[in-house]
């Protein structure tokens, strides 16, 4: 008997989520580091968000009903398939308490979302990480990693904090290589940025199949705040997630403003556009100069620099300049890297000005 109460085995070995930093509180800085709109939220949205005030005592609908109704309609997907959840963080817990315990194993990308190892390790299972190809998700040495104790295979694509995707013929062929008794969870976190063709979101893999879900945030999209997220899944899945789910887990102010930004998707497209135009121009303009830009199909780029010095004195600068981006070597062990969020053009036009003047050589 101990003297206190205590966590389950593993818990204190998981080390805390660390988020991107915000500036000092009243300063003029401009978060570059969480990867949120560029454009900020659908004025759509913020409307919907204000009616919903004046319903502020009355519970709001538990299945988000409304929000799925219009992920439907915008996206062609039967509603009764979809869940949501407070933030897709939410949903990614809820999959790993159903599919994971002691003695599974978990599979991710060694520069995966940091977010996989917590829930993995919170249910008292193991993460196995995979060793990446030039930053990219390798579909042959994830295959290889599968052992009998493999239950979930974690995918976000594009990916965070690296922005890499893997096309849908890629996510097919590891998704072939799965047992079915194997869980591929497909995070499209940032599914409305991405331009290239040959891409995927997902949802003929979910479609085709008994053990694919596909996982998807409006945080990335301009809610960051609101916490709003949703999935869709074979019935089954369906089915044991609305068994453990928060009974309310989307607030009605949630549930009004996403349904808006759903169907708001001039608004979506101008965001796609705004990202891709400065996206590309900031990787042309820092790429080559002693920096190295992975090309990104989502909302920020990784920046790699020719040492974790030189990371940390351009970290430094754009700090002193106003500009916060994410440090990416304590959370991933990407310690000559940096990852930036696209912002406003005035935002990119500073960032690239500040990395440009750095002198590595003293
Ligand atoms: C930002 C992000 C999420 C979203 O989290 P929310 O809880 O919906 O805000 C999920 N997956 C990845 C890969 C992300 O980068």
């Amino acid at each position: 008997m101990t003297d206190r109460p205590t966590p389950q085995p593993g818990i204190l070995d998981i080390a805390p989520y660390l988020p991107g930093k915000s500036g000092a509180p009243g300063s003029k800085a401009i978060k570059l580091s969480a990867n949120e709109s560029p454009l900020g939220a659908s004025p759509k949205a913020l409307a919907a968000f204000r009616e919903a005030a004046e319903q502020l005592a009355i519970y709001p609908e538990g299945s988000s009903r409304l929000l799925r109704e219009a992920l439907g309609e915008v996206h062609g997907i039967d509603p009764a398939r979809i869940v949501c959840g407070n933030g897709s963080d939410d949903l990614l817990h809820l999959i790993a308490q159903i599919y994971l315990g002691e003695g599974d194993e978990a599979v991710m990308n060694r520069y995966g979302f940091s977010v996989y190892p917590i829930i993995t390790k919170a249910t008292g299972a193991d993460i196995v990480m995979v060793d990446e190809r030039d930053y990219k998700a390798d579909v042959d040495a994830l295959l290889a990693a599968v052992t009998p104790r493999t239950k979930v295979v974690w995918l976000a694509n594009p990916n965070n904090p690296t922005g890499t995707y893997l096309s849908a013929a890629e996510v097919a062929r590891l998704h072939a290589g799965l047992r079915p008794d194997i869980l591929l969870v497909i995070d499209s976190a940032y599914a409305e940025y991405v331009t290239a063709a040959d891409y995927s979101v997902g949802l003929n893999l979910v479609d085709a199949n008994d053990n694919v879900v596909m996982v998807r945030t409006f945080s990335k999209m301009g809610l960051a705040a609101a916490r709003i997220g949703w999935m869709v899944g074979p019935d089954h899945v369906v089915d044991a997630i609305h068994r453990i789910r928060g009974p309310f887990n989307v607030n009605l102010p949630a549930q009004f403003a996403g349904a808006a930004a759903a169907r708001d998707v001039e608004f979506t497209q101008r965001l796609k556009e705004h990202n891709a135009l400065w996206r590309d121009w900031l990787t042309a303009q820092l790429d080559g100069n002693r920096m190295r830009v992975i090309p990104s199909q989502a909302n920020f780029v990784m920046v790699l620099f020719e040492t974790p010095e030189q990371a940390a004195a351009a970290f430094a600068a754009l700090m002193e300049a106003g500009w916060v981006v994410r440090e990416i070597g304590p959370s991933y062990g990407i310690h000559n890297g940096l990852r930036i969020s696209i912002g406003s053009e005035a935002a990119m036009r500073g960032v690239a000005e500040v990395l440009n003047s750095l002198d590595f050589a003293s």
